[in-house]
């Protein structure tokens, strides 16, 4: 079961900073940038030359060192340089995590100043929020107006302030975050993501995957098209560029916002959500290569499109951020989410169990050789995920 009391979440602000303010929160990123690479240089070199490796708390000891040589860096403050270094430690971190589960991801790179957008004060000296005058102080930089529109809960332990094009934006950490668990819904659900952008949910429903802003995204297919027609290194150029940054934007925004309502709807009328593991639905419906016996080292189309249409799909519908809303909204309303293996759920008949890959008539349709019974083939597999997510739950009430 869910655990009630304490819980981290990440609250977002908009910020506000005046054009001196944008001016030395922009340095201030350049400098981050060049200590991150420098960081990064410092690792990758002690491990070239002494097979030594560096932790982050090396790291951080040579900060103080660095007040005498470099005291612009640390202007803001010691805890945004521990920031920048915890950056680096978790591209680390999560690079050595995909090399142990057998993928092959590239190693942690150098950054460019102008696609280095986030400052990270780690902990809390450096930055002060105040909440009853809507500012933010920032060590070296000032206080920035902020639109503090809904209340921060817990106890803030760290900021992130990120320029977002040409928008600035501010996530304040907090733990101990109070739990406001609901009242029982008495209901469950399975959801099962589909191939052609849709989820359909036990209850027999196909909602239509995050369509939304399909206006905003033919705006951005014409203003793509003009950026091309665009002479390179003219202002019309330089201004579209702008406005596709604005309007990818603003899609993105379009998608948190059906992703906060879909999983605000989801935690209000499900004890139990079950969901299907993407990782290892990822592994399951990747296509192996089928060698073409009459020519030796070729191989038949295999569907490999088709799972690359899955992919764009899946990150089309921000899967991903919906399973993280969910996440962190369940648990504080003491809702339970469990990843199901969705192996065999799209071959499985929900009334009889019956097994058969023959089952599954076409991409849409579902009749089982057994009974004969009929469904929409994602919802026979939602519904087949949401009898997995009870089996877990119930396992997990047992052990
Ligand atoms: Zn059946």
């Amino acid at each position: 079961m869910a655990q009630h009391g304490s819980l981290c979440r990440t609250f977002r602000y908009r910020l506000h900073p005046t054009k001196l303010q944008t001016q030395s929160l922009l340095l201030q990123q350049r400098y981050q940038c060049e200590l991150y690479n420098a960081a990064l240089e410092e690792r990758i070199g002690a491990w070239a030359w002494e097979r030594r490796s560096v932790s982050y708390f090396d790291q951080c000891r040579t900060l103080t060192g660095l007040k005498d040589f470099r005291p612009e860096v640390v202007a803001s403050g010691i805890t945004l340089c521990r920031g920048t270094f915890r950056r680096l430690d978790r591209a680390y971190g999560a690079f050595y995590r995909r090399v142990k589960s057998g993928e092959s991801p590239g190693f942690p790179r150098f950054k460019s100043a102008s696609r280095f957008d986030a400052l990270r004060w780690e902990d809390t000296p450096g930055w002060k929020l105040n909440t009853q005058l809507r500012r933010l102080y920032l060590k070296g930089i000032g206080e920035i107006k902020a639109n503090y529109h809904r209340p921060l809960m817990g106890v803030a332990k760290a900021i992130t302030v990120k320029r977002e094009g040409t928008k600035w934006w501010l996530y304040v950490s907090c733990v101990n975050v109070p739990a406001m668990p609901l009242a029982r819904a008495c209901s469950e659900i399975g959801i099962d993501l589909g191939v052609v952008n849709q989820i359909a949910t036990s209850d027999g429903e196909l909602k239509k995957g995050q369509h939304f802003g399909s206006q905003t995204q033919k705006n951005l297919a014409r203003a793509q098209r003009q950026l091309s027609t665009k002479q390179r290194g003219s202002l019309r150029r330089r201004l579209q560029v702008e406005e596709v940054a604005r309007l990818h934007c603003k899609i993105k925004n379009q998608r948190r916002d059906a992703a906060h309502k879909l999983s605000r709807q989801l935690v209000n009328d499900y004890d139990l959500i079950a969901l299907e593991d993407l990782k290892i639905t990822n592994m399951v419906r990747a296509p192996k290569g089928r060698p073409d016996p009459e020519q030796p080292g070729a191989y038949l189309p295999n569907g490999a499109n088709q799972k690359a249409r899955l992919n764009h799909s899946i990150h089309d519908s921000g899967w991903g951020q919906l399973v993280s809303l969910l996440s962190y909204k369940a648990a504080s309303a003491g809702r339970t989410v469990v990843s199901v293996n969705p192996y065999y759920t799209s071959q499985t008949c929900a009334e009889c169990l019956h097994v058969d890959a023959g089952n599954r008539i076409s991409q849409e349709d579902f009749r089982c050789l057994s009974c004969g019974h009929y469904d929409f083939a994602d919802i026979n597999a939602a519904r087949n995920i949401l009898r997995a997510g009870r089996a877990l739950q119930a396992s997990a009430c047992d052990g």
